[in-house]
């Protein structure tokens, strides 16, 4: 029999949320983030659907990037983590990429370039992993002009608790930029990840890089996807292979860690941390049976779970289950497991087809 666990892909859902991005900044233009496999949903569909609507598409690697140009995608792309060995410069040029650059370091091998390749400044305003100090942005893109082949276009930096609206690193962040911004007028800036979407006043930059909100998951702590109007695109799917009458004291799955109360019937799924269902989600974390929500019990195995099928009395051998999508968020998985929904999409293991509606 073949296996039934696969995630089906919601283009459309994805189209009308990279919509809603839009709206919520209309002023800029947009780089849609579609690294790390488009979040999981597959890189090619994901970015031929955005490429027809976006201004440009943002990836992690050169080899992300080459995946794109390989598929016939012409959009502008940028490049978020740069370049790291010398012989990416060529690369970076012949596929027409805008590296996102942080240290001098990164410049090995830019000086063999013929062509001219675009390129961003990345500027720490207090995330503190990549960029250039505010006051070292100046000189850093001095030494850059004086590079043939290389054009400085923009500044960019990235938030550390957007996720989070009250926390004053935002504001500070935002300061820091506006005086880095303030010093390179004639330069385009963006700032704003998924969360600054939702931040009031709308995103002021030239650039907005939504990722997560574009696959339908919540860049805010403490609310989901849909509260903010954005639609699910994955659906993770799979069935019930067996069904069980347990007895009262019995117990389920390694660990012996749920105990039936009373006697109950149970259905094993045909899903597990092998297919990068989280290990961690604990009893109770809600499973959607025949379009009922009933709860996981027991300890997640590589290739499987258990559903107390109690609210579900009709489920037999068969009956389809849906782990995220509609009737179980993406996101209220991810509370439950303690992560959050940008792990679980881009944890999807390869061994779950991906298909596309
Ligand atoms: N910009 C950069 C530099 C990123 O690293 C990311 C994601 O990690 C994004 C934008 C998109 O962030 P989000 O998915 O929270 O919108």
């Amino acid at each position: 029999m073949p296996r039934h666990t696969r995630a089906r892909i919601d283009l459309d859902a994805l189209r009308s949320n990279f919509r809603k991005a839009r709206q919520l900044a209309p002023e800029s233009a947009s780089m849609a983030v579609v690294k790390a496999d488009g979040y999981g949903h597959g890189l090619e569909p994901v970015a031929r659907v955005l490429a027809g609507e976006t201004d440009c598409l943002a990836v992690a690697t050169v080899g992300e990037a080459q995946r794109l140009r390989d598929a016939g995608i012409t959009t502008a792309i940028v490049l978020l983590e740069g370049v790291h060995e010398a012989a990416d410069w060529p690369v970076v040029s012949a596929l027409e990429l805008q590296p996102v650059l942080h240290s001098y370091h990164q410049l090995a091998g830019a000086e063999a370039l013929n062509g001219e390749v675009p390129v961003w400044i990345k500027c720490n305003t207090g995330m503190n992993r990549l960029g250039v100090a505010p006051q070292e942005v100046a000189a850093f893109r001095q030494r850059l002009e004086t590079q043939p082949g290389l054009r400085v276009v923009g500044l960019l930096s990235h938030y550390a608790c957007a996720d989070d609206l009250p926390d004053p690193m935002t504001r500070r962040q935002q300061a820091c930029f506006q005086r880095i911004r303030d010093d390179h007028p004639e330069l385009q800036v963006s700032l704003a990840n998924s969360a600054a979407h939702f931040h009031d006043p709308a995103p002021d930059c030239d650039w907005t890089r939504p990722g997560i909100m574009l696959y339908g998951g919540t860049p805010l702590i403490g609310t989901t996807g849909p509260a903010l109007g954005l639609q699910p695109v994955m659906i993770l799917e799979s069935r019930i292979i067996a069904v069980r009458e347990l007895a009262a004291g019995e117990s389920v799955g390694y660990g012996a860690t749920w105990v039936a109360e009373a006697d109950c019937r149970m259905g094993i799924v045909e899903i597990g941390y092998g297919d990068g269902y989280p290990r961690h989600a604990p009893s109770g974390t809600p499973v959607a049976v025949a379009g009922h929500r009933c709860r996981l019990i027991g300890r997640v195995s590589m290739d499987m779970i258990a559903v107390d099928l109690s609210q579900c009395p009709e489920a037999e051998t068969g009956t389809p289950v849906e782990l995220w999508g509609h009737h179980v968020g993406v996101d209220e998985v991810a509370g439950m497991a303690g992560t959050i929904s940008y792990e679980l999409l881009t944890g999807v293991s390869p061994r779950v087809p991906r298909t596309y509606l």
